[in-house]
């Protein structure tokens, strides 16, 4: 009977961000774990492995592949409107409690998730890109699961889909290494990162160390890259008034320019007694965000209750420039040249 592991470990290639050592274990550079993964073993996020020879990495098919809004990812400076075909593969290399993709994220680290191998379907990176051209797409987008874990196959991807004239993105926890972003750096136009929560003690228990994520988000603005972050407001765990307010002076010494999306927590997973994220919970952080000085500060997750948060404003004279019900974009006033057609004021973004 083939097993799911037996499955995912026949679909692998040899890993590219990997450092063999001297006695014969590889170092794993793909993300901020930099696990040292010896013959016979996996690495933290089980879906790369040593087979004896060296560093194997997911490879050859996807969990998922659709045409998406962009404003889905969630980016909402990045050619607004457009479509992005957006593909996944399985595994991550946190395990975060509430994760919505679970099924997805959690393979081979959860027994519950057995049931992805029916996801898996073998590719080709011709038949993605074929399949975003044939989409109408702008934007090719690795997310579903982290994809810095399965790097090689993105960029085998974004190769071609560069090549096609689509803008490729990432959709990331943020938990990076040096090594990684620059092996990504010929392809990659953008990153969303999830900025969790501001206490090491957090993300400890999701898996990860909160200095990995905030030095991410530090270097991929240095590297010119497109940034949105978003932070899922969780009640009990990240909502305090005092950590809404170090994010998002975290952010704004970053740059102001950073959109900041704060997102409504539904119960899932293993926090399925937990309280939804109120609108008054999500408005008050959106305000802190403002009061912080970033300049484009977004409420998702809770559409029609949100007031004007779902709105792209100038933030020199207000008016509104990228207009938004959902996913769903009402109109766009930013002119080509990425200013406000009003005052002149030049919105940060990518606006094609
Ligand atoms: S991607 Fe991260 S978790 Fe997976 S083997 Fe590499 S360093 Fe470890």
């Amino acid at each position: 009977m083939t097993t799911l592991a037996s499955l995912l470990d026949r679909l692998t290639a040899p890993a590219e961000l990997a450092v063999s050592q001297a006695d014969g274990s590889a170092r794993c550079t793909a993300c901020a774990h930099r696990c040292l993964v010896r013959a016979g073993r996996r690495g933290v996020c089980q879906v790369r492995f040593h087979d004896g020879q060296g560093l194997r990495a997911p490879w050859g098919y996807v969990s998922g592949l659709n045409a998406d809004p962009v404003e889905k990812k969630p980016f909402y400076h990045f050619l607004p409107g457009s479509v992005a075909l957006t593909f996944g593969m399985l595994g991550c290399d946190f395990h975060c409690g509430y994760c919505q993709n679970w099924l997805t994220s959690q393979t081979l680290r959860d027994p519950a998730c057995g049931e992805a191998a029916c996801f898996v379907r073998q590719v080709s990176p011709e038949q993605i890109v074929e399949a975003g051209v044939r989409s109408g797409a702008d934007v090719i987008a690795s997310s579903y699961n982290e994809p810095l874990i399965t790097s090689e196959w993105a960029a085998a991807v974004f190769k071609l889909a560069v090549r096609a004239g689509m803008k490729c993105v990432f959709v990331s926890n943020g938990n990076a290494t040096p090594e990684a972003l620059e092996y990504l750096r010929p392809y990659l136009s953008g990153m969303k990162i999830d900025l969790k929560s501001m206490q090491d003690k957090n993300y400890r228990r999701l898996g990860g160390v909160l200095k990995n994520v905030l030095d991410t988000i530090r270097r991929v603005r240095e590297m010119g890259l497109w940034l949105e972050v978003v932070t899922l407001v969780v009640p009990n765990f990240n909502d305090s008034t005092e950590e809404l307010w170090d994010a998002a002076r975290f952010l704004a010494s970053v740059s102001p320019d950073i959109p900041w999306h704060v997102t409504a927590f539904h119960p899932d997973y293993k926090m399925t007694d937990a309280e939804a994220t109120p609108a008054r919970t999500l408005l008050r952080a959106a305000e802190i965000g403002r009061e912080a000085g970033l300049r484009y500060v977004y409420a998702g997750n809770l559409l029609g209750r949100v007031d004007e948060y779902e709105t792209t404003f100038c933030p020199k004279c207000r008016a509104a420039l990228v207009e938004r019900s959902g996913y769903t974009v009402r109109a766009v006033r930013v002119t080509p040249e990425g200013k406000c057609p009003q005052c002149g004021e030049k919105i940060a973004g990518v606006w094609g």
